[in-house]
């Protein structure tokens, strides 16, 4: 038994996982699963509730009071992070990039109807000066008699790796349950955290399946080295490490589309198309772009070699709403 860091339950787990048999049909090749992490919760729905498991019980343990973190105007983190201090009586604070003229809608609008104090950043802040803003709040925060915690984008570091270690050791589970192996799971990277628990469960726990990371912006090289950086930091709350190189960092590049969080037709229309199809909705963010490189990759005949092939959907939905007048043009 390798011995983990403790959590804090807040997720409905373990998430279903369910086959895609007209998705499969259609694409004529590998058996497709999906694996419904956007059922972890409601207002905490999505992956980053796992991460947040394990930063959060870090931060109870540090008597913290109040969260400080950061995201964009449309962050599922952020909006995750704001529904579980308010489930904990804890204060939230939600630094979020924003070029001005945002709705009121979707993750944001929820922000505030939880509770969250809410700061704008402008993008370049965001990029080079987003960690010492944070700690300005955080100083601010100190000042008025609170013990803030700091989460990093995505909680995208080090302990929240184990939330995707344990959702991994949860599929190996239901492999057994299923009497299935699935041979490459595949899932949409934004800020590396999730691959990263996946990739060192999957090692540390001696198995062999590929994991493939679809990345939503920057490219794969970045994404090689932030998820080595996140792994050699994750090392630090075990008594193993894992040899690897990055190499075996498998990102498949090519499906950023026209950047971060924005959607090309070609992206929207195929959220459409697996809607009626499946009856599954998938986010313009990530999901819809780690769904519609998958599907691509297999029609291409890159997927040559996966019988069983597991998606993982990491939730988004409220991300959604704020796109709707560019369905149905
Ligand atoms: C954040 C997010 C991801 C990406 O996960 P990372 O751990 O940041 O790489 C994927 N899907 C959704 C819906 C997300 O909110």
């Amino acid at each position: 038994m390798i011995k983990i860091p403790k959590r804090i339950r807040l997720a409905n787990l373990p998430t279903r996982i369910e086959k895609l048999d007209r998705l499969s049909k259609e694409l004529g090749g590998p058996q497709i699963f999906i694996k419904r992490d956007d059922q972890t919760g409601s207002e905490i729905s999505g992956n980053k509730i796992r991460k947040l498991e394990y930063v959060i019980q870090e931060a109870l343990e540090q008597n913290c009071d109040y969260l400080i973190t950061c995201g964009g105007i449309q962050s599922n983190h952020a909006r995750a992070t704001a529904a579980a201090a308010a489930r904990l009586g804890l204060g939230s604070c939600l630094v979020l990039r924003s070029s001005g003229n945002d709705s009121l809608e979707g993750n944001y609008f929820l922000d505030k109807l939880l509770g969250a104090d809410i700061e704008f950043i402008t993008p370049e802040d965001y990029k080079e000066r987003r960690m010492e803003i944070m700690e300005e709040i955080k100083a601010r925060l100190v000042q008025q008699g609170h013990r803030p915690y700091i989460i990093p984008e995505g909680a995208s570091n080090g302990i929240g790796t184990f939330g995707y270690y344990t959702g991994m050791e949860e599929i190996l589970e239901q492999e057994k349950q299923m009497g299935i192996i699935f041979d490459a799971i595949v899932l949409a990277v934004g800020s590396g955290g999730t691959y990263s628990g996946m990739f060192l469960a999957n090692k540390l726990l001696g198995h062999e399946t590929k994991i493939f990371g679809v990345n939503v912006c920057d490219d794969a090289s970045y994404f090689k080295d932030r998820i080595y950086d996140i792994l050699q930091d994750s090392f630090r709350y075990i008594d193993k490490t894992i040899d690897f190189s990055k190499d075996e960092i498998s990102i498949i590049d090519g499906y950023v589309g026209k950047g971060y969080a924005l959607s090309t037709v070609e992206e929207l229309e195929f959220i459409h198309w697996l809607a009626k199809l499946e009856g599954i909705i998938l986010d313009p963010v990530y999901t819809g772009k780690g769904m519609y490189g998958l599907v691509n990759e297999i029609k291409k005949g890159k997927m040559v070699g996966y019988e069983n092939i597991l998606f993982i959907h990491t939730g988004g939905i409220f991300g959604l709403f704020p796109k709707k007048d560019l369905f149905f043009e």
